[in-house]
């Protein structure tokens, strides 16, 4: 049943143009075909043509009624020619689809969903990304009911029919693989604007939304623009088509979907103002704008010979949004950020039952391939290649990788293949970042010789078994290294660029002139776990004066977590090193607000948890908070006056101000933690006061996290029904009390999954309720096990509707081998029960069956 990478071969029959009629109607849609197709080659396979739930009216083969056969995944049609033309024609259920996938119905508009293999639900076709194909489209509808009619490439006619329908038509020029294709029909107004390319070409944008939300369109817009014009600048990439469209829906399963033409995004990554969305909104509504609108060279212009490759265009764009947004603001704070949710959501993925390559060799389901290895890890791997080569035979690469592959279905050899021609470099050994699975591990101990004045650093690397891969060959790691004097804090020579390649290496240093402390893997250079005999004295030295501010966060980040350790193993440790070492950055007057405010925050439960042999989710939460209580109280003082300093008159969407407000945030955390009489009340006033969503979510968290039971039963209620119609608010309203630490949480949750704003249908409010639960370490882990079997009935229920969304929610469940004995078994029982239950989704089967593996 499974795919396997080994066993690509080229398509055998290449489908260079067709014609697609739409006659839309949400129950039932008629979607006739025209295919031209040719033989690629000197052979007699039939043709096979996908296809997952059509009722098919007529198929015909140069105009004669075909002799057709049904196979497991479609049709094959035995053909003698080497050119044909194949006209089918299909009848679909636009608002029964429920998956999300093919064509859909969301909020009174129709849409689709290709990627990656949705296509197939709408017609017949060779649903692979190899086979490219120039498209017509054109849609009839209902004038009233769905006056916009969008689909990619440039409009080419538009008129009105009979019986108060219409119709357009479009043509998209550039050949594409189907998954890019997409049609919206709705009800949609549009925020307009041009922007005119580097070589003088006007490009009509415009964001569609429904009109309420028209005035929240502004960002994305802008996003937009600023993307277009960066990509040039920094890649020479511009734009190819007069049109360049994006929909908000709000029933998407994933965040966005690059179209040609045509983006189609999650509404949650569009829509924002003041009043509804956090910086952090604003921030991702702007990366992936950028990211689905820099897919348009690194995805659409040069697609993916199979879906193997998928970290080909996903690490390329996620590397190439990453960049975007450090220039947009603080790259330090972004940097921290990406690293964070690599931790966050790689790391344990790769330690887990569901460890992949950044390039897989088998799937059952390719859409639970859409992970963090993919995209994020498949990110650093790029990343580490623009290291390597440095910036300007990196941009070299690229260039040459777009020139070469231009209009073709392309690998990730060839993108390594380019790198290494236009960088002059050898990546034999660093292409086993493609292959092997597992974070590596870097150990690290300098040795310092005061007599002689030298030092010697010693390295060793181990990459842990994965499934399917017991063994690993050492990786190439590059790790940036620099030496700070102990004694005068000054740097003792400049930055090195080492490669480590072999198992151990050794790395020398002269004229060492005082104790050195260590400062490796700076900025994050290699997505490795970092092991070194630095002790408290050391790391709090380098989080007051490494002057890479990535390393001073992470040496801050490192003292944290190895107190907290302490503090799990043994049931108490010294806290004073981090107390003083946070006192040290709080009041330094040199750095940024929104640095500081990274800087200070406790590592996860979840991150602390993955530093030990065994999870023990209660002894973690009383260590963490036992520190944040300590912090709170010892610096009370400079948490309040970080919390005044960082006040503002007016909300204004800028680097300094979305920095004074995270820094007011966790200030506010800080000054609850410690227990202060008035925090609760400071809270609320900081709920009702707020101009600004971040201010106010922020004060929320707090409040229902530590809140006394008034308070926070009424910011609860003045939020719900101040947001009361507001989809994507209140999914915030779902998820923050989701992620609550209190102890009723679950039964809270469980109340919540029966409110009548509750659905499962629409992914965005499964995950704020689901999804996050099921991240809430200490709720989701309670020793009983209904916190398990919460979840999994949720997903059981959510399979029926939408496997694709359900099965993303799978990997907590299947962290079991980290936990005790009693919750590994709760854990497993729950799995077990899911994997039982009759009619359960491909995508559910490979998610749970491997996890219970
Ligand atoms: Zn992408």
């Amino acid at each position: 049943r499974a795919v396997r990478r080994a066993d690509y071969r080229p398509p055998e029959w290449q489908v260079p143009r067709i014609a697609l009629d739409f006659d839309l109607d949400p129950t039932a849609t008629r979607v006739r075909a025209v295919l031209e197709v040719e033989r690629t080659g000197d052979h007699d396979a039939p043709l096979h043509l996908d296809g997952d739930g059509l009722e098919p009216l007529s198929i015909t083969v140069d105009g004669a009624p075909a002799e057709w056969t049904a196979t497991d995944r479609g049709i094959s049609i035995a053909l003698n020619g080497a050119r044909h033309r194949i006209e089918t024609e299909v009848l679909i259920h636009p608002e029964r689809n429920t998956q999300l996938m093919g064509l859909y119905a969301s909020g009174g508009l129709l849409c689709t969903q290709c990627e990656a293999e949705g296509f197939r639900r709408i017609t017949f076709f060779p649903d692979r990304p190899d086979v490219l194909s120039r498209y017509s489209v054109r849609m009839t509808a209902d004038k009233a009911r769905f006056p916009v009619l969008l689909a990619n490439g440039d409009p080419v006619g538009a008129g009105d029919l009979d019986g108060g329908r219409h119709w357009a038509a479009w043509d998209d020029p550039f050949p594409k693989p189907c998954y890019l294709f997409a049609l919206v029909a709705g009800d949609l107004v549009a925020n307009r604007d041009t922007f005119v390319t580097r070589s003088g070409r006007e490009v009509a944008l415009g964001i569609w939304v429904r009109s309420p939300d028209l005035a929240k369109t502004d960002h994305a817009l802008a996003a937009l623009k600023t993307s277009m014009r960066w990509d040039e600048d920094v890649y020479g990439r511009e734009y190819d088509l007069d049109v360049f469209n994006i929909v908000a829906v709000d029933d998407f399963n994933f965040g966005a979907m690059e179209n040609k033409g045509l983006n189609i995004f999650n509404s949650r990554y569009i829509l924002a103002d003041a009043d509804t969305a956090t910086d952090y909104d604003y921030d991702a509504v702007a990366a992936v704008v950028a990211h689905e609108y820099f897919h348009n060279w690194s995805g659409n212009r040069v697609t993916c010979r199979d879906w193997f490759q998928l970290s080909l265009k996903e690490g390329f764009t996620v590397y190439r949004d990453q960049s975007f947004s450090a220039d947009q603001g603080s790259a330090a704070v972004k940097r921290i950020e990406d690293v964070r949710s690599l931790r966050a959501a790689q790391f344990p993925e790769d330690a887990g039952p569901l460890a992949h390559p950044v390039r897989p060799d088998a799937y059952l389901e390719i859409s639970n391939f859409y992970t963090a290895t993919i995209y994020n890890k498949g990110a650093e791997v790029i990343r580490m290649m623009a290291t390597i080569l440095g910036p300007e035979k990196f941009r070299a690469g690229s260039d040459l990788y777009f020139d070469r592959h231009d209009g073709t279905a392309a690998t990730v050899e060839d993108f390594v293949c380019a790198m290494e021609d236009a960088g002059g470099v050898d990546l034999a050994q660093f292409r086993r970042w493609y292959s092997q699975a597992g974070t590596p591990r870097v150990s690290a101990r300098l040795e310092h010789e005061a007599g002689s004045g030298r030092a010697r650093l010693y390295l060793r690397q181990t990459v842990p078994p994965t499934p399917g891969q017991p063994t690993k060959d050492p990786m190439v790691v590059p790790l940036r290294i620099k030496l700070f004097g102990a004694e005068t804090a000054n740097a003792l020579g400049s930055e090195q660029l080492v490669l480590l390649k072999d198992d151990e290496a050794e790395v020398a240093f002269e004229t060492v002139t005082e104790p050195p402390v260590l400062s490796i893997n700076r900025g994050f250079s290699a997505p490795v776990i970092v092991e070194t005999d630095r002790g408290p004295a050391e790391l709090a030295f380098l989080s007051a004066h490494d002057d890479d501010p990535f390393a001073r966060y992470e040496a801050m980040q490192q003292l944290m977590l190895d107190t907290l350790v302490a503090a799990v193993r043994h049931g108490r440790a010294d806290q004073a090193p981090v107390v003083e070492a946070v006192r040290n950055t709080l009041t330094d007057p040199r750095l940024d607000p929104a640095f500081v405010a990274e800087a200070v925050l406790l590592p996860s439960d979840s991150f602390i948890g993955d530093q030990l042999a065994v999870v023990d989710p209660e002894a973690i939460y009383q260590a963490r908070e036992g520190l944040r209580r300590e912090l709170g109280q010892t610096l009370v003082d400079h948490w309040r006056a970080a919390y005044e300093g960082a006040r503002d008159n007016r909300f204004e969407y800028t680097p300094a101000a979305k920095g004074r407000r995270r820094l007011r945030t966790v200030s506010l955390g800080y000054i609850a933690a410690s227990g202060a009489a008035d925090a609760s009340d400071l809270a609320f006033r900081q709920f009702e006061e707020a101009d600004n969503m971040s201010d106010r979510q922020g004060a929320l968290t707090t409040l229902v996290n530590s809140g006394g039971e008034e308070a926070r039963e009424a910011a609860l209620d003045i939020f719900y029904h101040r947001y009361a119609g507001n989809a994507l608010v209140l999914d915030k309203w779902f998820s923050t009390q989701a992620l609550s630490s209190r102890t009723d949480t679950l039964a809270r949750v469980v109340e919540l999954s029966n409110h009548r704003d509750f659905t499962l249908a629409n992914p965005n409010r499964a995950r704020a309720l689901v999804g996050a639960f099921s991240v809430n370490q200490r709720a989701f882990n309670a020793e009983d096990g209904a916190g398990y079997r919460f979840v999994a009935d949720q997903l059981i229920a959510l399979d029926k509707l939408n496997p694709q969304t359900a099965a993303k929610l799978v990997p907590p469940l299947g962290r079991w081998r980290r936990f005790d004995e009693g919750r590994a078994k709760l854990m497993r029982a729950e799995l077990e029960r899911i994997l039982r239950t009759p009619g359960l989704s491909k995508d559910m089967l490979e998610q749970v069956g491997k996890s219970l593996d």
